[in-house]
Parts: C-alpha cells; sequence; structure tokens
C-alpha cells in the first residue's frame, strides 16, 4: 500500500473531441518526468491523473517536485493511503493532515468511494470522519459551505486514500499538443521566458542560439546550453541549435551602413530560424523581444526585421515590464544563469547610432551589398545540433 500522486488537469478538460489525445500527451510527459524517480504507474480518471508508485525504489518527493513542472497540471496533491476501514482513515487523516487542520479555522470532510463494496455512504463516511477530527482538533470547526480546508477521502480499489487542498502545477496545455516552434534563445534574460510562455502553451520547442565565435566566447556557448537544461525542466528535452553567426556579421560590419548594423543582423537571425524552422515542420518563431525594450524593438523595427520570415513571429513578452520578465525568470529558474556576464552577439557590433525609425526599403538597399542567400545557407549547414 503506498502512497500516491494526484493531478488534476488544466485546460485539456474543455477540450471536447481532442480531450484523449490531450490526455495522452500529458501522461506520456508525466511517464517520461517520473522515469528517474523509479517505477510509476500513471492513468486518467475523471480528468484527475494518478501517479501510483510500483515498488518502494520510487521517490516520491523527488516525484512530487518534479511534476510540479508539468504543464498542463493545474495542481498537484500527495495522497497518503490506508486501510479501507473507517477508524483507519480517520486515524491516517488526524496524523498525515494535522499540521493543516491545527492551521484552518474551518474544514469540511469530502468522500467518494470507487469501491462501492465499502460499507458507509460517501455522506456517512464523511460525516463520521468528519466527527473525529472535529473531535481531535477543536480550534477548527466544521463549515460545509466556505471551508478552508478540505480534507477528501477516496475509497478505491487497493487501499483509502486521504489528501487536503491541492498545491499549484505549472498550468497551461502538454507540451507537444499545439504544434512544434524554433525559439530563439540569447543568453539574456528574456528569451528564457519567452521560450517558457510558449512551451507552456503546449508548444514543443526547437532552441536556436547564434553565436559569434571568438567574439563571444566558449562561456557565451555554455551559458545558452545551461539555459536550455534548465528549460528542459518544463519543456522535456531540447535539442540546441547552434548557427555560427561570426561571418555575417563581419560581411554586415564591413559593407553595410553603420546605422543599420543591429537590424540587418536581426534579419538574418529571422530568415535562418524561419528556415530552420520550416525544415523542422514548425509553425512560428518565438522571440523575446519587448516592445520600446532597445531601439531595435520599436514597431518599425519589428516590421522591418519580421518582413523576412514566412511563419508567424510570437513575441509573448511584448506587453511585459522588466519586472514582470525578471520575477518570471526567478520562478522558471533562469534568472541566476541569465545574468551571469557575457558577451552576446549582438552587442558585439553595436552602432552608435542605430536607426530608429528603420524602413524594409532602406534595410533591403542596405543588404544589396550582401549575398543574403549564400550566408544564410552557409549559416543553415554549419549548425551544429545538440544531442538527441
Ligand atoms: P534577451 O534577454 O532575450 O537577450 P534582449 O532584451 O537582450 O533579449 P535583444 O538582444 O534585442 O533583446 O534580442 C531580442 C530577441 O532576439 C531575444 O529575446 C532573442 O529571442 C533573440 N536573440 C538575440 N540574440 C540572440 C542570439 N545570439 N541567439 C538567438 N537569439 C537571439
Ligand atoms: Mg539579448
Amino acid at each position: 500500500m503506498y502512497d500516491m500522486i494526484l493531478l488534476k488537469q488544466g485546460e485539456i478538460v474543455l477540450k471536447g473531441l481532442n480531450k484523449k489525445a490531450f490526455e495522452q500527451k500529458l501522461m506520456a510527459n508525466v511517464q517520461r518526468r517520473l522515469r528517474p524517480f523509479g517505477p510509476f504507474r500513471v492513468y486518467t480518471i475523471q480528468s484527475t491523473v494518478y501517479v501510483e508508485p510500483q515498488s518502494e525504489a520510487a521517490d516520491m518527493d523527488g516525484a512530487f517536485e518534479a511534476l510540479k513542472s508539468v504543464f498542463g497540471v493545474v495542481s498537484l496533491t500527495r495522497a497518503a493511503a490506508c486501510a479501507k476501514d473507517a477508524d483507519a482513515i480517520a486515524q491516517k487523516a488526524m496524523e498525515y493532515l494535522a499540521p493543516a487542520m491545527r492551521a484552518a479555522k474551518s474544514f469540511k470532510v469530502e468522500s467518494r468511494r470507487s469501491d462501492k463494496r465499502f460499507p458507509m455512504t460517501s455522506i456517512q463516511l464523511s460525516q463520521y470522519v468528519g466527527g473525529l477530527l472535529a473531535e481531535a482538533f477543536p480550534d477548527t470547526r466544521v463549515d460545509v459551505h466556505h471551508p478552508e480546508l478540505t480534507v477528501e477521502l477516496e475509497v478505491r480499489d487497493l487501499a483509502a486514500y486521504v489528501h487536503s487542498d491541492p498545491c499549484p502545477g505549472a498550468g497551461g496545455m502538454p507540451v507537444g499538443s499545439n504544434g512544434t516552434a524554433v525559439t530563439l534563445l540569447s543568453g539574456g534574460i528574456d528569451s528564457p521566458v519567452s521560450s517558457w510562455m510558449i512551451a507552456k502553451r503546449g508548444v514543443r520547442l526547437i532552441p536556436v542560439h547564434f553565436y559569434s565565435f571568438p567574439y563571444t566566447g566558449v562561456a557565451a556557448k555554455e551559458k545558452v546550453e545551461a539555459l536550455t537544461r534548465e528549460l528542459s525542466a518544463w519543456c522535456g528535452h531540447l535539442r540546441l541549435c547552434v548557427v555560427p553567426f561570426t561571418h555575417i556579421q563581419e560581411e554586415i560590419r564591413d559593407k553595410c551602413p553603420e546605422e543599420y548594423f543591429t537590424i540587418l543582423m536581426r534579419r538574418f537571425m529571422m530568415r535562418i530560424a524561419d528556415r530552420i524552422a520550416r525544415d523542422n515542420r514548425c509553425g512560428a518563431l518565438v522571440t523575446g523581444e519587448n516592445l520600446g525594450q532597445v531601439a531595435s524593438q520599436t514597431m518599425q523595427a519589428m516590421a522591418v526585421t519580421e518582413e523576412v520570415c514566412t511563419l508567424p513571429v510570437l513575441r509573448p513578452l511584448i506587453g511585459f515590464d522588466k519586472e514582470e520578465i525578471i520575477r518570471l525568470a526567478r520562478r522558471i529558474g533562469t534568472f541566476e544563469t541569465s545574468i551571469l556576464p557575457y558577451e552576446d552577439c549582438c552587442t558585439v557590433f553595436t552602432p552608435r547610432h542605430p536607426e530608429l525609425r528603420p524602413s524594409v526599403e532602406k534595410a533591403r538597399e542596405a543588404e544589396a551589398a550582401l549575398d543574403v542567400e549564400a550566408l544564410v545557407e552557409e549559416a543553415v549547414m554549419g549548425t551544429e545540433y545538440g544531442k538527441l
């Protein structure tokens, strides 16, 4: 008889006909996430995913922590197992929920029976256990309408389970249920957060990093690899693509007007990302751009950079304040890595006076000196793919 973990599904519940497919994605993602923690059985009944350890070797604490970052789960609870006997259930509730019962001013008990041979009805069981809990914790009163704490009892095939208010899950939709996108991942604060936000909507990600060796050193690449690993805790395994960007930047520096350096560089990034995205059947590109943050993130500049794309460009941080982005970066665990010192390729050839109102025509003119197709091809061909 083992404790188990219950996961409440989020928006999947609304998905009507697609529900089965969504559920299967979620269960597969849960299974994969549980792999390092031992043998578990995973199944779904009525929008709840049940995670049952299959042996003593299963690490329940580790599993519970890991499941907090699975998208598609709105809340999760650890349920304590006991014998299918009303007194054993009451005893278990008193022990297991003692801290919560002491903290709450009011409570109620709710029961469910999937084993209909259990000698009490759900209501009788709730009343019985509720009465014993009220005696054991005299400072808490029963309130069936607005309780601070809800004690949940479940009588199932193998055992009975006791649990209480769940803790919040990652929310969103199961990764893989909403297609695939390329995310442009720099070593900064913003792009790991924008990647996370789109993964949360159920999108599988392919991170792409533009690397300007030797202008940006190996440390810069390792930083992006570290961010990719940190994102993997939420998004599942990610395969980082590292695009050699030095030649393109040198060409722009040598042949184009300085005030267009940044814009042209960004157009190349978007072209290459778009090409990698189409080669991998992706439906969109994701960036960490944020309106007005820097000269290259004005509306005009975004119009000029996205003009070279065939796929939609998703910018989930567009309306965020820096404070909000930082708060999210801390929550998802990428902030500390993002603030490590490094040089981004964008900062290598920064124009003294960037064009604040760039136009597509002028950008095209400025690019006329370059063999755009050949440069894109060379970068795509030189791209290194991380481990599958
Ligand atoms: P970030 O914190 O994500 O680096 P930022 O505020 O520094 O963003 P920019 O440097 O202008 O903004 O970059 C805007 C977006 O372009 C980034 O969020 C990222 O999506 C993409 N980007 C910038 N540099 C790179 C790079 N070297 N490799 C991949 N993507 C990049
Ligand atoms: Mg940056």
